[in-house]
């Protein structure tokens, strides 16, 4: 197909191959318009792998023409560009109608491994639901966006993925003005439980189960066979979020705007705004600037995800049972289930980066533990793991992980417990090292790492500080000669306290 495109006459705007679905959905479900042309739109990053997987060619991508399509200036051939309709809640507040204010989604391609991936720019002007916004984007958080999401797929955490990143030579007005970028966003989809959230309230059971088979066919075709989609469908939502919230905090990831306009059903990490990798380890981390609260601190994500699956659950009722009694109850069952599947989640990934192997029984309060003796003493997360990862399994000389603490002591008496554990486990020392660090990553997007980045770019033009952090954060697991500063916590006056949606 790419081949074909590529001798086109157009010039290479054909080079997408889109096969649209989600614009074969009613039109309740969004309003089709075009990106918001820009002035000058010039790329300034460009994911060529991921283009590759996409069937897309990166030299088009670069070229003067590809600039015009990523800023939204040039429609490419058999896109349906259109802004999609979604409700949600916002710090647990309703809103009846948001949807997307400020992206656009071109169409879909199906990739090189089959799987139907979303083209979105996002920044690319105001549509229908754009409220009081503007449409657009800062230079600043759309690369903040491309960095952290890039490192969450290094990581092997599904996520939302970033194609490229064009400057739109205009400024937007936040405090002050700012340099304009757009990006563009590549997801299995970006439907969300506001998605579901927005037929529920409109009391639209037909578009439900039109949602909800798009949704089982792209997402979860296997359920397609279920005695009830529907029920099964929650269910399997609910497995993915288990495991995603896991992964998240298995890495010290702070989403930061849980809303439910903000969850992705496919069970990907999608919207990322004032999100943020945690240094020292606290369960009451938060970083966004407008969570006053800390409703969306580091240890609160799995019970609003639960929070948040109740809401879908609400909304599919319809669906599961004609009796609303039947349908609750039923619906009640599976989202009762999630604090266990979650816990479960949560002690297996941390089982392994502790090195146990298969989860035994005791080995939550072994983790437990650690992370008590690391809240106490203030240990960098990233840091203890990955020292951990380090240490024999038989000797004394535990320094560099102590080092860590600040009170030791609380570190010095788990420590044995965990050898003892390792013992059990009976694994080789050195293939049990090399499995920890695998999953115990050197490297995160610290924050004052990525604000230093950003402020570079944003500030000076100067692209090379983006360019090795994101090339750190490529192999996160491989310790990499020369680049030792990327593995460091802030310095006191390093430390960044706040970050923000920059909407
Ligand atoms: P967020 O919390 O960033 O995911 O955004 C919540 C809602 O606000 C969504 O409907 C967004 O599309 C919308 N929004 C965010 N920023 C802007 C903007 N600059 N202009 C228009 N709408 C926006
Ligand atoms: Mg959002």
């Amino acid at each position: 197909m790419a081949e074909a495109a590529s001798q086109d006459a157009t010039g290479g705007a054909s080079l997408f191959p889109f096969d649209n679905t989600y614009a074969r959905l009613p039109e309740r479900f969004f309003t089709k318009l075009d990106p918001t042309p820009v002035q000058a739109p010039n790329l300034l990053l460009l994911n060529e792998e991921l283009a590759r997987e996409l069937g897309l060619d990166p030299a088009f991508l670069r070229s003067a023409e590809g600039a015009q399509v990523l800023g939204g200036n040039r429609i490419p051939e058999g896109a349906e560009p259109l802004a999609m309709a979604y409700a949600g809640h916002q710090f647990g507040g309703w809103v009846p109608q948001l949807g997307d204010g400020r992206a656009v989604l071109l169409g879909e391609v199906v990739d090189r491994n089959g799987v139907r991936r979303d083209i979105q720019l996002k920044g690319s002007g105001p549509t229908p639901y754009s409220r009081m916004g503007d449409g657009r984007a800062a230079l600043g958080p759309v690369l903040r966006e491309y960095i952290v999401s890039e490192a969450m797929a290094a990581f092997g955490i599904p996520t939302t993925r970033s194609l490229a990143v064009v400057t739109t030579g205009e400024a937007v007005f936040r405090e002050r003005a700012l340099p304009g970028g757009i990006l563009t966003r590549i997801a299995r989809s970006h439907i969300r439980v506001g998605t579901f959230q927005f037929f529920a309230a409109r009391r639209d059971t037909e578009a439900l189960r039109l949602l909800a088979d798009h949704v089982i066919d792209r997402h979860y075709p296997d359920l397609r066979q279920a005695g009830n989609p529907y029920s099964a469908l929650l269910d399997a939502v609910a497995g993915r979020q288990a495991e995603l919230i896991a992964a998240w905090m298995s890495v010290g990831f702070i989403h930061g705007v849980m809303n439910t306009d903000n969850m992705s059903v496919a069970g990907d990490t999608i919207d990322y705004g004032p999100c943020a990798f945690m240094d020292t380890y606290h369960p009451g981390t938060v970083y966004s600037s407008i969570d006053h609260g800390g409703r969306y601190a580091y240890g609160n994500q799995p019970g609003i995800a639960h929070w948040n699956l109740a809401c879908l659950a609400q909304c599919l009722l319809p669906l599961i049972d004609e009796s609303e009694e039947k349908a609750l109850e039923a619906a009640q069952e599976i989202i009762n289930t999630f604090p266990d599947r979650f816990r479960a989640a949560h002690t297996r990934r941390f089982a392994a980066k502790l090195g146990l192997g298969t989860v035994r029984d005791g080995d939550a309060d072994l983790i437990d533990g650690l992370l008590k003796a690391m809240e106490e003493g203030k240990a960098d997360f990233t840091l203890t793991f990955r020292g951990l990862s380090d240490l024999s399994g038989e000797g004394t000389a535990d320094g560099a992980v102590r080092g860590l603490f600040e009170e030791p002591a609380a570190f010095d008496a788990w420590a044995p417990a965990w050898r003892a554990r390792l013992a059990e486990a009976g694994r080789d020392d050195t293939a049990r090292q090399a499995a920890m660090r695998a999953i115990n990553p050197v490297y995160i997007p610290r924050n004052h790492q990525v604000e230093a980045a950003l402020n570079a770019a944003v500030e000076n033009n100067d692209l090379e500080p983006l360019h090795d952090l994101r090339a750190v954060l490529q192999t996160p697991f491989e310790a990499q000669a020369g680049q030792e500063r990327y593995e460091l916590p802030p310095r006191p006056e390093e430390e960044v306290k706040a970050t923000f949606c920059g909407t």
